[in-house]
């Protein structure tokens, strides 16, 4: 079969490469692939800048981004032929620690978890594969078209699984959602705000392309402009924070909002000058009980929140996130960076 291969740590490396065939254990399913989504965390991976081959192996099958349609499914495993599935991407470390053997290895503490298409195991990227049974999630078959955005909806299922569960400190009826940035994460984590019943917020930095319009038709309100001006004017109760730029997540964690509780999911590069006030942060955090966390990755538990969200949306919003669709034999293409317009770039298997 053919499969989308790099050498991670290594710049260029990569290529659509013939790699033999999946063969199913006795708990596994075999799955066509469909769709791969294609990330920031996988152009890292193609720039040489993160990535572990599996161990022995010069080069590991990208993607982590799944959908793919069942073929061959164990007797009493709940899976059949044709199913609509995605592969969960962590699995956890053999130790295993306290959070892993509960199921959460989205939370590892030992940093010994292995995750398909990044860490030391094979990804989706190829025109079959295999997982586990207890690794892969059903999805409703009208998703057909948009279940690739699985991955990235169980990141924000998390990020506000964790804001809810977190805030059972005190009492939270939260009305106003803010969200920085208008890619996947932060478009698909304003279609969960709104599915709680939230005025959501989405500030971008361009009015181009289908962002505005995206955000408007999910009855959110598009915004340019500074986080910290927009926080001031909406009084934010959670901010998620998806930008990942420095300048845009300091703002979000200096907003001053008794109780507010800021999500940070960005993943940026360190290396940030900005001068911050620590003396000033610090007082407002206290002050205003407020909380500032991270939140990646997801468990089981996650993913079936996320589907359960794609299920209830409109199919038709989903599928305008998908920006750019491209044949495997152009994949590297969904490498080169897109412009402002491009939202979620996916490949055809
Ligand atoms: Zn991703
Ligand atoms: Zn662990």
């Amino acid at each position: 079969m053919r499969a989308l291969t790099v050498i991670p740590n290594q710049a260029g490396s990569l290529s659509i490469a013939e790699v033999p065939d999946p063969q199913p254990g006795p708990d596994e399913l075999l799955v066509d692939g469909v769709a791969l989504g294609i990330c920031g965390t996988d152009r890292e991976i193609a720039e040489g800048s993160y990535g572990w081959a599996p161990p022995g192996r010069e080069r590991l099958v990208l993607g982590h981004e799944s959908l793919g349609r069942v073929r061959t499914a164990p007797d009493g495993s709940g899976f059949a032929a044709g199913d609509l599935v995605v592969g969960i991407v962590r699995r956890p470390d053999p130790v295993p620690c306290g959070a892993c053997a509960r199921g959460e290895f989205d939370m590892c503490r030992n940093g010994q978890y292995v995750e398909r298409g990044i860490k030391q195991i094979d990804g989706f990227g190829s025109t079959s594969w295999v997982v586990p049974v207890d690794y892969a999630v059903k999805l409703d078959p009208a998703l057909e078209q948009v279940g690739v955005l699985m991955e990235p909806t169980t990141v924000v299922a998390k990020a506000w699984d964790q804001i809810e569960r977190i805030n059972q400190r005190a009492w939270f009826e939260p009305k106003t959602a803010m969200v920085t940035g208008a890619g996947p994460i932060g478009l698909l984590a304003a279609l969960l705000g709104v599915q709680r019943g939230l005025d959501v917020h989405v500030l971008d930095r361009t009015t181009e392309g289908p962002k505005p319009g995206l955000v408007a038709d999910l009855g959110a309100t598009f915004h340019t402009g500074s986080a910290s001006e927009l926080a001031e004017r909406i009084d934010p109760d959670v901010v998620i924070e998806a930008t990942g730029a420095p300048a845009v997540a300091l703002d979000a964690a200096k907003i001053n909002n008794p109780g507010v509780i800021v999500c940070l999911t960005g993943v940026s590069t360190p290396g940030s000058d900005a001068s911050v006030d620590v003396g000033a942060l610090n007082r407002n955090i206290v002050l205003d009980n407020a909380l500032v966390f991270g939140s990646v990755n997801a468990n089981r538990h996650h993913y079936e929140l996320a589907a359960q969200a794609l299920a209830k949306a409109d199919a038709g919003w989903l599928g305008r996130l998908i920006t750019r669709r491209l044949p495997l034999e152009r994949a590297l293409e969904a490498f080169d960076p897109g412009d402002h317009a491009d939202i979620k770039v996916v490949i055809d298997l």
